[in-house]
């Protein structure tokens, strides 16, 4: 298995990562997941523009264009010759003696590794639980930072009440899941918190609003309260990962189910049709 470090492909037992990383003393840096399709990534383009966009919010300055970019990862896919699955890619801010207050002098550090699809339950089948509590992150969710405190606590959470993924409000008002970004359907209209600085907005789902309004779905964008829940007819999360989920339960400070309705079925079916085939 080979991964990428420092813009080579070197086998992964070989890799090692500098100790004076601000990525380990800070989790200062970002990163992108995209999903493999029969050996194709999808929505490059839209990640690379997502990583630069992350790169620029926090003047981490990443000397390569996408295009380049784009072709390392690609020698690595071939090379692990991966037709369905991941890759993960992440630059830190480099290396530095430990002190908050960077220097702008360190180059940055790429990291990237791919991973195969196991053999897993599928939550865009079956649905998932969801655990609601509150959203623990900071104030620049918009940004695809590797400092992920906020989303693994809650996802432990989650887990620990027996739920797949966590869904958080803040203050009363839903934003997304801990990796993943929420959607209510009421009477076939689409709600999702807009994109601003309290959720990440997901390729997934900027791709599941362009399907939804073209297949004559109006999508309200505008934040809407936790009690929502309790009057949707479906709900569903996206990512890249999962694509298009269901939720058929919620647990936490609110309790409610979900069928899996035809609007969720019917985009999932959209979104199967733009897949790399
Ligand atoms: N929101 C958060 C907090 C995430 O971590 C992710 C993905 O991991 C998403 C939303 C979904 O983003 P995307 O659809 O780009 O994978």
């Amino acid at each position: 298995e080979y991964v990428i470090l420092d813009q080579q492909l070197i086998p992964k037992s070989e890799a090692s990562i500098n100790f004076d990383d601000r990525g380990y003393y800070f989790g200062d840096g970002i990163y992108e997941v995209v999903k493999i399709y029969n050996g194709q990534p999808f929505a490059m383009e839209m990640h690379l523009d997502r990583f630069r966009s992350s790169s620029e919010k926090l003047d981490i300055a990443f000397p390569m264009s996408n295009e380049q970019l784009s072709e390392l990862l690609m020698s690595l896919l071939q090379k692990n010759s991966i037709d369905n699955g991941l890759i993960y890619f992440q630059i830190t801010r480099g290396v530095e003696p430990r002190n908050h207050l960077y220097t702008r002098q360190s180059a940055p550090v790429l990291t990237a590794f791919t991973q195969a699809t196991k053999d897993v339950a599928t939550p865009q089948e079956k649905g998932l639980t969801v655990w609601l509590t509150d959203d623990i992150r900071w104030l620049r969710c918009d940004i695809k930072t590797i400092n992920l405190l906020g989303n693994v606590l809650v996802k432990r959470e989650a887990a620990d009440h027996h739920c797949h993924e966590a869904i958080l409000n803040r203050d009363g008002i839903m934003t997304e899941g801990s990796s993943s970004n929420l959607f209510l359907v009421k009477d076939n209209v689409l709600y999702t918190h807009p994109a601003t600085n309290l959720i990440l907005n997901g390729i997934t789902r900027q791709l599941v609003i362009k399907l939804a309004k073209e297949n004559n779905y109006s999508v309200v964008e505008e934040p809407f309260p936790v009690e929502v829940l309790e009057h949707a007819d479906e709900a569903f999360i996206t990512s890249s990962s999962v694509e298009i989920a269901p939720i058929t339960a919620v647990k936490g400070q609110l309790t409610t189910v979900f069928d899996i309705g035809p609007v969720t079925l019917h985009l999932q079916k959209k979104f199967a049709e733009i897949l790399p085939k």
